[in-house]
């Protein structure tokens, strides 16, 4: 069966860049991938999608429609798609038999998709079929901030506790700044308070607190490091990636037939 790889994280970050990375790598290492986006915002997409949203839903239509702002008119949208999410998994499920991964861009916004009942209904869909693994872009030259860390990782954390699925950190724009600062913070937190030190202002004291509790949490992670402009560590990322479709299998799946 196909790994879903379903790709989130803050407007900017870098996902839709990262899922055309992730395309290019599958057609040269001659892996057969499915391409979906979920944006159905998006003016021009860099790769060429198997199903696109914009296909069944104009935003701006039902914009004008229900009488919408653009963030309502994209979540709007992706609910209305939501309804009909079944018939996408069984697109996909029909041609599982030929494909190694399949790829999900989710809209800019990171609000529609990890905090809609749409974003859930997609997440379940997609892990009750398919290993479904999470990629949590984070834009790594804004993270050297580590109040901007923090927040980042206060958002992992929770996609990690509300879909339960493997989350695999994607550390990009390493060509503009190395990651390894990242890894240090999540490896050692005393690392991570020597960097807010010196700060007394309320947010980075409250970080400070933060990372003793986050301990625990990066013990459940997975991180990359990747370029999604040069390419480099995508290699590495499809490792991960595979490593957290074993842990998919090994948790997650068992917990889910239990539940059934
Ligand atoms: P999205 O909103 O998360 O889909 O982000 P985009 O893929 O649209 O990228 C946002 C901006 O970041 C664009 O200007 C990209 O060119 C830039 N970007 C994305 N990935 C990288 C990267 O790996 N390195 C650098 N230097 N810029 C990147
Ligand atoms: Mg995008």
């Amino acid at each position: 069966k196909p790994v879903v790889i379903i790709v989130i994280g803050m407007a900017g970050s870098g996902k839709t860049t990262l899922m055309q990375r992730l395309v290019s790598h599958l057609s040269t290492s001659k892996s057969r991938g499915y391409v979906l986006n979920l944006d159905p915002a998006v003016m021009s997409l860099p790769f060429s999608a198997n199903i696109d949203i914009r296909d069944t839903v104009n935003y701006k239509n039902v914009m004008k429609e229900y009488h919408l702002g653009p963030n309502g008119g994209i979540l709007t949208s992706l609910n209305l798609f939501a309804t009909k999410f079944d018939e996408v998994v069984g697109l996909v499920e029909a041609r599982a038999a030929d494909l190694d991964y399949v790829l999900v861009d989710t809209p800019g916004q990171i609000e529609i998709f990890t905090w809609s009942a749409s974003g859930a209904i997609v997440i379940e869909a997609f892990a009750s079929c398919f290993p479904t693994v999470v990629t949590y872009v984070v834009d790594t030259p804004r993270s050297v901030n580590p109040v901007t860390f923090m927040s980042n990782m206060l958002y992992a954390c929770g996609i990690l506790y509300k879909t339960r699925l493997p989350l695999l950190l994607a550390f990009n724009k390493v060509d503009v700044v190395k990651h390894q600062f990242a890894v240090e913070w999540m490896d050692d937190f005393e690392a991570f308070q020597a960097a807010v030190e010196g700060d007394s202002s309320y947010s980075s004291s409250l970080s400070r607190s933060l990372c003793l509790v986050l301990d625990e949490f990066y013990k459940n992670l997975s991180n990359a490091g990747v370029s999604a402009v040069t390419g480099e560590g995508i290699e590495d990322f499809f490792h991960q990636v595979d490593k957290c479709a074993d842990e998919y299998m090994e948790s997650y799946r068992p917990d889910l037939e239990k539940r059934k």
